[in-house]
């Protein structure tokens, strides 16, 4: 069979002749010119031969052009499917290979490949999957905006808050420079009247420096003697005014002090004002398969509820029968299938294995309530008064 590159008539080149192929003969497997064609189209060999124009046979994707209806290997032409192993065969190939195989008859099944649902199932398939890409870029695309607005308004909310803390501050500010201008206005009106009140024994003592002086000077002794017994008097009690002075505490040093507020010192030990941090939400997004177009796959599934479970009945099993009636209270399957009963009245674990079968029992005391798996080799049992392990249940009998 000539393997003609497909460009050029095979007919032709088989005589040396370089014509344009203008069809392509499947059946052939080669391309063919115009005049050759009319031959192809009138002979009796090849009339029933379907051929596709150049131009539409071009545009067959390279892999799908290059299966070929001729067995390279024995050069015979396919007649066979072998579904087992998913290969054309040739008369040879089943001989060598097949002869056991399911074989298919290839012009049956190919008769109704082309107009088969199979194609319209997967083109209907790519036009749902390109939907859904363009419904995931989609949502993406509007997850990118929506970060962006979130990013907007949080940068206006810090502005915003900033804004609040400053107008807050100042106001702060203005109220302790108030606070302490009163303080010290109360402290110098304090001091004033202090001082004017101590200036006004200074004067008393002024006004008793010139009397005495003076009683000194010109008065009689009678005079000097009883005026010496009133100005002592005036004296002791100016002293006793300044001795409560320091009594009082009116000697005492004032001073202004401020102390920063410790959350005023909380907020400049703040390393930052916020955290950012990116939260992944449930997807919205719905994924449609169109196989199977019902079940609209919603990412994330919606967990089923308890209503939603339907129990089968898959198998009974036989529990072997013992002194008292069988009362099963708990059960519990172990990684390898195998199940372990607790039998209350009988006290004993009785261990079926995958299939339902009896494998073996062992005695636990006290009636057992339930049994749990806690790995292959080992079980937790309760009763009515404590909770036990067994190992190696398997094994004992
Ligand atoms: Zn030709
Ligand atoms: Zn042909
Ligand atoms: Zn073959
Ligand atoms: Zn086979």
């Amino acid at each position: 069979m000539a393997s003609a590159s497909g460009s050029f008539c095979g007919v032709c080149e088989a005589q040396d002749v370089v014509n344009e192929a203008a069809v392509w003969c499947p059946e052939c497997n080669e391309g063919i010119c115009t005049s050759c064609e009319k031959h192809h189209r009138a002979s009796r060999g090849t009339k029933h031969h379907e051929v596709t124009s150049m131009n539409d046979y071009k545009q067959i994707p390279h892999t799908i052009a290059n299966i070929n209806q001729y067995c390279p290997e024995h050069d015979k032409k396919y007649q066979h499917y072998c579904s087992q192993h998913e290969k054309l065969c040739c008369p040879s190939c089943i001989t060598k290979n097949h002869k056991k195989c399911d074989l298919l008859v290839i012009d049956e099944i190919i008769k109704t490949s082309k107009g088969s649902a199979l194609f319209d199932i997967m083109e209907q398939s790519l036009k749902e999957i390109k939907k859904n890409i363009e419904r995931i870029v989609e949502d993406r695309r509007q997850n990118l905006e929506a970060i962006k607005h979130q990013r907007q308004r949080f940068h206006a909310d810090i502005k915003e808050t900033r804004e609040k803390i400053n107008k807050h501050l100042d106001k702060l500010e203005q109220d302790i420079q108030q606070d302490i201008q009163v303080a010290e206005q109360k402290v110098i009106s304090q001091i004033n009247r202090f001082v004017q009140k101590v200036s006004d024994h200074g004067k008393t003592i002024d006004e008793l420096q010139k009397n005495i002086a003076a009683t000194k000077r010109f008065a009689t002794d009678l005079q000097t003697f009883f005026g010496g017994k009133m100005f002592e008097s005036k004296i002791q009690k100016e002293e006793e005014f300044m001795m409560s002075l320091i009594k009082d505490g009116c000697l005492q040093q004032l001073n202004l002090h401020w102390r920063v507020d410790a959350k005023m010192s909380d907020i400049l030990s703040m390393t930052k004002i916020g955290e950012m941090s990116v939260i992944p939400k449930p997807s919205t997004i719905s994924v449609t398969t169109d196989r199977e177009k019902q079940a609209q796959q919603m990412i994330p599934k919606i967990p089923k509820t308890i209503n939603d479970i339907h129990l089968t009945l898959l198998q009974k099993i036989e529990i072997p029968k013992r002194e008292h009636r069988i009362v099963i209270t708990g059960c519990t399957i172990m990684p390898s299938g195998k199940i372990v009963f607790a039998d209350q009245l009988n006290d004993r674990l009785v261990i079926h294995n995958e299939n339902g079968l009896f494998v073996c029992e062992t005695p636990v005391s006290n009636c057992p309530v339930d049994v749990t798996c806690i790995d292959e080799n080992t079980v937790a049992v309760t009763n009515n008064a404590d909770a036990l392990l067994h190992r190696n249940i398997q094994h004992r009998q």
